[in-house]
């Protein structure tokens, strides 16, 4: 599925831009975006939003920083006029338009992370944007009018965020992944059980089902069982 509406008629899109996920919210005459994708797809992305008749988008909020969530927020704020919502901590990295780099924590991706530590850094940069920050004391307020808020969910970045739609849908970057069924933990971040704990309280908010940055949504229930085992 890629569309889903909730309870109160707010629409989320999901804009497959081959392995990373943007997310379109619209509702109550806003329209909102979030993460951007990986600047190798924005000709993708803005073809993808004019055949839905979007020429304007009033905010795009990064879940985070890293260049495969962040690479069109320039070009977003120049041709959509967009306000560039990200978490404080991690604004310094939009402006200069580089990832911060996460540790490996899967086994794989402890490898991927040896072999990667003599790869161009270029590959981690993409266009610098100049933020409009996002105010924490606009954390957990709803946003725009509509029913959405944000919340930190630091551990895979430290201003990692997820977007709470309705109480019902959250889009929530890094913090989980979609990729193998069953496994939710993602396989490069900070701190595992600051993750574990983003996942607490995302569970708290009473959503049913969980939009990841990368892959297929995720169930309440799959995110239960894998705080179970990765807590025994
Ligand atoms: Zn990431
Ligand atoms: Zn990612």
């Amino acid at each position: 599925m890629n569309t889903w509406i909730t309870k109160n008629g707010i629409q989320i899109h999901r804009i497959i831009c081959l392995y990373a996920n943007v997310y379109m919210v619209t509702g109550h005459g806003h329209c909102l975006l979030v993460d951007t994708g990986p600047v190798a797809f924005q000709k993708f992305l803005a073809r993808q939003l004019r055949r839905m008749d979007i020429y304007r988008i009033h905010g795009v909020i990064l879940t985070h920083t890293h260049y495969d969530h962040a690479g069109n927020a320039a070009f977003l704020q120049k041709n959509f006029g967009s306000r560039i919502m990200v978490h404080p901590a991690e604004a310094g990295y939009l402006k200069k338009g580089l990832s911060s780099v996460p540790g490996g924590i899967t086994a794989f991706a402890q490898v991927m992370e040896r072999l990667a530590s003599g790869i161009e850094p270029k590959m981690l940069e993409f266009p610098p944007c100049e933020p409009d920050k996002l105010p924490v004391s606009e954390f957990n307020k709803p946003f725009f009018d509509m029913l959405v808020t944000v919340m930190a969910t630091p551990g895979h970045s430290p201003g990692s965020v997820s977007v709470v739609v309705d109480r019902e849908v959250a889009l929530v970057g890094d913090c989980m992944f979609g990729v193998v069924p069953g496994k939710i933990l993602p396989p490069f971040g900070d701190d595992v059980s600051q993750i574990i704990s983003s996942w607490q309280q995302l569970l708290a908010t009473g959503c049913d089902i969980f939009l990841p940055g990368h892959g297929f949504g995720v169930s309440g229930p799959a995110v239960e069982k894998n705080i179970l085992s990765l807590s025994s």
